[in-house]
Parts: C-alpha cells; sequence; structure tokens
C-alpha cells in the first residue's frame, strides 16, 4: 500500500530506488549462568564464523565498490576476527565463568578496548579499540540472531534510511548507488542534511517514522524539492516524479551555464557567492560550481571522522590542501565546533541538560587549551599557503574574543620565533550566532577583521527553539523580524567600523531570504555549493535599486516571518516578470 511521509527537504533532487535500513538493531541481552559450557563454546565459535565469512564478503564488495583503502577497516576486522588472543579469550571466559557467550564477549571486549584506549603513547593501538568495538558488535549480533547493516556492502542502487546519519556512515556509502537519503530525525541545518547537499544526493530529513513505515527493499520516491517520501508508488507516481526530476536537472544544467561568471546584480553590483565545506573531498564540488572563496570549512568534522584526535600533521595537510585547491582565493576556516549536538567517540565529555546551550564550539575550544592550540598551530602553518580567515564559532562575549585571539597570537609569536613561516595575508573573524554578539556587533567589529553570521544557530538561540527539534520546527523562522533586525544590526555594525560580512549559515542560499539580505548590503553569501549557481541566477535578476526598501519594510514594518515571505514572494514576482 502506497503510503506518503512528509519531512523537511534537505537536498535538492528526487530519487526513486529501494529502500536500503541503516538502523543498529538492539543489542541488549541478559547475564545468564550456563550449564552446557561446551554447547555454548560451540554456540560462540559459530557466530565468529560467521561474522569472518561475512566480513569478508564485506571487505570483497568494498574493495570493488569503494577501492582500496576503504575496504582495509574489514582486514584489520578479520585480523581480529582471527586473533586467538582475542577470541580464545571469550572461549575461555565461557568455561571458566560458565556464563552465556553474549556476557563473556560483552566482559572481554570492554577489557581489551579499556587497554587499547589506554595506551596513550601509541596512536596506532589505541585506533585499534574502535575496531574491536566494531568485530565484538557483529560477533554479538550473530549470537543474538540480529542483522547488522553493512553499508560498505551496498551494491545495487538504493535509497537509504536511517534515523540520523553519522559522518562515519556517509563516508561508508558509495555514490555510485546511493541515490538517496532519508532520515527520522534532523532540519535543514542539521549535519546529515549537510553532507546530503554536499554529496548532492536528493535527501529528506525529519520525517518521524520513516525507519517504522518502511521495510527493507520496498521501493520509494525521495522528493528532496518539496520534502515528500512516498513509500511504494503507484507507476504513475514513479512517471510523475521522474519526470519532475528531469525538469530539475534540466534547471540545473541552465544554472551550470553560470560557473565562471562573477556574481553580480542586474544593475553590476558585485558580491561574493562562496561555498561551505565539512572536508577536503568537498572541494571538486567547490569548483564545479563556481564559487568564489570557501565561506566555512567546519573542522569538526575531521575530529569526527577520527578514531582519536586529528594529530596537528594532519589537520595542517588538510587545511592546507583546501587552503591551495583555492588557488589564491579566499578560505575562512572555524576552529572546531564540537558539543551540541557533534560528538566525539573518544572525547568522554560531561552529559549536559542543554547541549546547545552548554560548553560547545569556542567554549570547549577555551576549556581545553591544548586541544585548540594544536588546531591553531595547525591552521597558523597553514596560512602560509594562501589568504586565510580563522573564524571562532559561537563567541558571545568579548571576553571570549580577547582569550581565543591572545591564545592566536600567542601560538603565532612562537611558530614565529622558531623561524616557522605564517601567512601575511592572515584574516581573524568570527561568527556571530549568539544574539548577545548581535547586539553588540559594533563593539565586537572593532576587534576583528570580518563576521560571518551563523543564522542556523542565531534563529535557535533568538526564537529559543532547538534546530533540531521537528515539533518546534514552527518555531524556526528565518524571516521573523526580530532576527532581521539582528542580520541588519550586525552588518550595519560592521559596516560603520569598516570590516566585511559574510553569512554562512542556511539562510545565505535561501532564495526568500537572499533578496533581504542583499537590500542590507551583505558582502559575502556562502552556502553548500549546489546552492551556488541557483543564487547567482537570482542575484542577475535583482536590481539593487528595487531593493532599497525591502530591508527596513522587513525589519520594521512586517510584523511576522509570514509577512516576510509574502513582501519578498510578491516583490520578486513582479521583477522577474
Ligand atoms: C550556523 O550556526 O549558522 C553555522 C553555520 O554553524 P553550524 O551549522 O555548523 O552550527
Ligand atoms: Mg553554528
Amino acid at each position: 500500500m502506497t503510503k506518503t511521509l512528509k519531512g523537511i527537504a534537505a537536498s535538492d533532487g528526487i530519487a526513486v530506488a529501494p529502500a536500503y535500513l541503516l538502523v543498529e538493531p538492539d543489542l541488549s541481552f541478559n547475564k545468564t549462568s550456563i550449564d552446557d559450557v561446551e554447547a555454548e563454546v560451540s554456540r560462540y565459535e559459530k557466530a565468529v564464523a560467521d561474522s569472518t565469512s561475512e566480513v569478508e564478503n564485506i571487505r570483497d564488495i568494498a574493495k570493488k565498490s569503494l577501492g582500496e583503502e576503504e575496504s582495509q577497516v574489514f582486514d584489520a576486522h578479520l585480523m581480529i576476527l582471527n586473533d586467538p588472543e582475542f577470541t580464545g579469550a571469550i572461549g575461555e571466559q565461557i568455561k571458566n565463568s560458565k556464563i552465556n557467550a553474549e556476557a563473556a564477549l560483552d566482559e572481554t571486549a570492554k577489557n581489551f578496548i579499556s587497554i587499547f584506549e589506554g595506551m596513550t603513547d601509541n596512536p596506532y593501538m589505541q585506533e585499534r579499540a574502535a575496531d574491536v568495538r566494531d568485530v565484538s558488535k557483529r560477533i554479538m549480533a550473530h549470537l543474538l540472531g540480529k542483522k547488522l547493516p553493512n553499508p560498505a556492502s551496498i551494491d545495487h542502487e538504493v535509497v537509504v534510511v536511517a534515523h540520523d546519519l553519522t559522518p562515519s556512515d556517509t563516508a561508508q556509502l558509495n555514490k555510485k548507488y546511493v541515490k538517496g537519503f532519508v532520515t527520522d530525525i534532523g532540519g535543514r541545518t542539521a549535519h546529515s542534511a549537510i553532507m546530503a547537499r554536499s554529496l548532492e544526493l536528493p535527501a529528506v530529513v525529519g520525517t518521524d517514522s520513516v525507519t517504522k513505515d518502511v521495510q527493507d527493499g520496498q521501493n520509494m520516491i525521495v522528493d528532496g524539492l518539496d520534502g515528500d517520501v512516498i513509500i511504494e508508488p503507484s507507476e504513475d507516481q514513479v512517471r510523475e516524479y521522474k519526470e519532475k526530476g528531469e525538469a530539475f536537472l534540466k534547471q540545473k544544467a541552465e544554472w551550470q551555464k553560470l560557473k565562471d561568471e562573477p556574481s553580480v546584480t542586474a544593475d553590476g553590483k558585485k558580491f561574493i557567492i562562496a561555498a561551505n565545506i565539512g572536508t577536503p573531498n568537498d572541494m571538486p564540488g567547490v569548483h564545479e560550481n563556481g564559487a568564489e572563496a570557501i565561506g566555512l570549512y567546519r573542522t569538526e568534522f575531521l575530529y569526527m571522522d577520527s578514531s582519536d584526535f586529528p594529530t596537528e600533521d594532519a589537520q595542517f595537510d588538510a587545511y592546507k590542501s583546501v587552503i591551495e585547491g583555492m588557488n589564491g582565493k579566499q578560505t575562512i576556516i572555524r576552529t572546531m565546533d564540537i558539543g551540541g549536538d557533534k560528538h566525539l567517540d573518544y572525547w568522554d565529555l560531561p552529559e549536559e541538560m542543554n547541549p546547545f546551550l552548554g560548553v560547545r564550539a569556542i567554549r570547549l575550544s577555551l576549556q581545553n587549551e591544548e586541544i585548540f592550540r594544536t588546531q591553531l598551530r595547525a591552521l597558523l602553518r597553514a596560512s602560509a599557503y594562501g589568504p586565510l580567515g580563522i573564524m571562532f564559532p559561537m563567541i558571545g562575549t568579548l571576553g571570549e574574543l580577547r582569550k581565543a585571539k591572545s591564545i592566536l597570537n600567542d601560538e603565532k609569536a612562537k611558530l614565529i620565533d622558531k623561524g616557522v613561516k605564517v601567512g601575511d595575508d592572515l584574516q581573524v573573524g568570527m561568527m556571530i550566532e549568539v544574539p548577545a554578539a548581535a547586539v553588540l556587533a559594533d563593539q565586537f567589529a572593532k576587534e576583528v577583521d570580518f563576521f560571518s553570521i551563523g543564522t542556523n544557530d542565531l534563529i535557535q538561540y533568538t526564537l529559543a527553539a532547538d534546530r533540531g527539534n521537528d515539533s518546534l520546527s514552527y518555531l524556526y523562522q528565518p524571516y521573523n523580524p526580530s532576527v532581521l533586525r539582528l542580520i541588519k544590526h550586525t552588518i550595519d555594525g560592521a559596516h560603520e567600523n569598516g570590516i566585511w560580512v559574510g553569512m554562512c549559515g542556511e539562510a545565505a542560499g535561501d532564495s526568500t531570504m537572499f533578496p533581504i539580505l542583499l537590500s542590507m548590503g551583505l558582502d559575502e553569501y556562502s552556502m553548500s555549493a549546489t546552492s551556488i549557481l541557483r543564487i547567482r541566477s537570482l542575484m542577475k535578476k535583482l536590481n539593487t535599486e528595487d531593493l532599497k526598501e525591502l530591508a527596513n519594510q522587513a525589519c520594521f514594518v512586517s510584523e511576522t516571518a509570514e509577512d516576510n515571505e509574502k513582501l519578498v514572494n510578491d516583490l520578486i514576482e513582479k521583477l522577474t516578470k
């Protein structure tokens, strides 16, 4: 039976393919004592043998579809499965303690993991903890008769259905076969949505229940343009959506013609349209979509996609490759924004009642200075390779900004003392995402080279509505006059003090928001690479003279977000007729 779900349109395009459920089964168990030790050991040995042949199979498929490097992790898993020290220890534990295999596996694995994690002077061995965790999960699933999802082994076209998607899940997906994403949770600014856009995959997030509504292998349509998901569609629906997908691709091809053109309005005013990236792997998309700069490199993905803190050299390599890849155009790199909804398996931080109001971003960096200093050194060294802006996230007070800057200057002085080259055109900026910073923009502007407005957070903090909470999505209002006044105040505060101001929140690439921002005189618009050409095309149709009154009207005459949506849509219709 056909079923339609409504979610949030997170990444443009249409996909039609069978569902692939990327859902972890419940692996909980009870510890029991056993009488027939031999039978329990052979049940356990069978689970190990089944896990081994499963991993061999996944490795072979991953090698073919993802390449040698991505498949190596499975070789590491096979080594553990074949290691008598590990697997034998579990058998011994069953015999000695007369407990069920699940409990013996759990206890032994925890022991190994804590030994590996404790090897702080041997990063290679520390990384093995993650492998032991993965292998144990697989053996456990076999013991419990459950099936683990194996994204690396996907070898036919699918739509991936998940509760949420992490960077490491996505790293294992082969774009050749994965045609789209649908998730239960998240909004347009969720990290899964941001990743879908950088992979140019149609995606719908925040459906609430897709993992329960669809079964593995059922055909489905993902409409990333309007946020619809159709499970078991009729033939007519498949035809209709395929046509919609083709029309979208045709439109995209039209926009593509603007790739090498400058970003100018109809009356010849020039602005910068930049790209947001998460990893150096996003660089092809930056160039294919004609970005004029990188307005936000979210470095936390480097930390999230790694089994331990990335070293200074590993960070330096990543930053340098992006800066060099920009061939003289500016790159803005943001220091890590961990906390809130972004966690690291290897960094055990205290649970918080309100993580988005907790120790995240610059707050976490200032409380963990050594980790912050390592990142700053890597950034400063990379600044020798092209124009770089270092940007601090979530600054709320001048005290935080001054502290972050003084640590940066201290590291810079130390590097220069040692004869290490640091770039001459290094800029230092901050994000405006806490309302307190927007309100005091004129004061902050005297102490930085640029601002970048992070609307994803600014909106949630202004309306006090968690950006990831679907049931509050009605309060997540980019066009609310309160948010617009804060943005305008920030832009005015920047310009009165002679600094440039950009926006790297999702609102910068929103077609309704864009004319308002243009009217406010925002200098730089940084967005998912796939939005760039759509916005460049819109910019070409707009004359700043026609938009003169728009900012004031949107901020001071309109009373609601809906008023503003209507205001802009009517204006665009009039201007582009
Ligand atoms: C923002 O808050 O607008 C932003 C760009 O940062 P992030 O989405 O990474 O929190
Ligand atoms: Mg933010």
